[in-house]
C-alpha cells in the first residue's frame, strides 16, 4: 500500500515496516551494549510509543523493566492555561537509570514537560530514545540519547502515531500527501 486515507487525509509510504524493525533492532544492540550493567527502566509514553516499545524491548536482552506512562491534560490555574500531568507512575524511580520512549519528538515541549517530572523523583539518570523526531522543529533542550530516525517537518501516520485518533495501526509509517 503505497497510499492510505487516513480520517479525511491521504498519506503515501515514508518508511517501510522492514526499515523500521531494522532500525529498532540495531537501536536495542546499541542499548544492550550501553546499559548492561544499569538495570534500566524503560518508560513507554502512551498512546503513540506502544509498538515501538514492544519492538525494542522483544529485542533486549539485558536486565531490564517496563512500565507505561501518560500525560493527562487537564485545566490547570495558571495563565498559560493547559498544564499535563504524567499519570502511572507506580515503581520506586529513585536512584534508577530511567529511558522514556517517545513516538516522535516534535517541538520537545512533551518530553521537556516529561523530563521535569520525572526529575521529581530522584532517578539516577535519564535517558531519552524516540522512534522518531524532527530536527528542524526540536528546541535542543535535552540530548536525545537515542533515535532511529530523523525526519522532516512533515505530518505522519503509522506504527502507533495517530491522526485525529485513527492510523496506529498501520503497520509501514506515512507521511501526509495533501
Ligand atoms: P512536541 O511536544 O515535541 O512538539 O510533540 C510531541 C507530540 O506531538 C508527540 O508525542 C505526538 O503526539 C505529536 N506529534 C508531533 N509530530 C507528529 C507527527 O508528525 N505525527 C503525529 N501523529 N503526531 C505528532
Ligand atoms: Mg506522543
Amino acid at each position: 500500500m503505497d497510499k492510505v486515507q487516513v480520517h479525511d487525509k491521504h498519506f503515501s509510504l515514508f518508511i517501510e515496516n522492514k526499515e523500521i524493525e531494522k532500525r529498532i533492532s540495531d537501536l536495542a544492540l546499541k542499548i544492550n551494549n550501553d546499559l548492561k550493567d544499569k538495570n534500566p527502566l524503560f518508560l513507554g509514553i502512551l498512546n503513540g510509543s506502544f509498538m515501538f516499545a514492544g519492538e525494542l524491548f522483544k529485542n533486549l536482552n539485558i536486565p531490564c523493566g517496563i512500565s507505561f506512562l501518560k500525560l493527562a491534560s487537564y485545566e490547570g490555574t495558571s495563565s498559560t492555561g493547559k498544564i499535563k500531568r504524567l499519570i502511572g507512575l507506580n515503581e520506586d524511580i529513585k536512584g534508577r537509570t530511567i529511558v522514556i520512549l517517545e513516538d516522535i519528538i516534535d517541538t520537545g515541549i512533551t518530553i521537556d514537560n516529561i523530563v521535569k517530572q520525572l526529575k521529581g523523583y530522584e532517578p539516577a539518570e535519564i535517558k531519552i530514545a524516540t522512534l522518531l523526531y524532527k530536527p528542524e522543529a526540536y528546541n535542543d533542550m535535552y540530548k536525545i540519547d537515542y533515535f532511529c530516525f530523523d525526519i522532516p517537518n512533515d505530518f505522519i501516520v503509522g506504527y502507533g502515531l495517530d491522526y485525529n485518533g485513527y492510523g496506529r495501526n498501520l503497520k509501514h509509517i506515512y507521511k501526509i500527501s495533501d
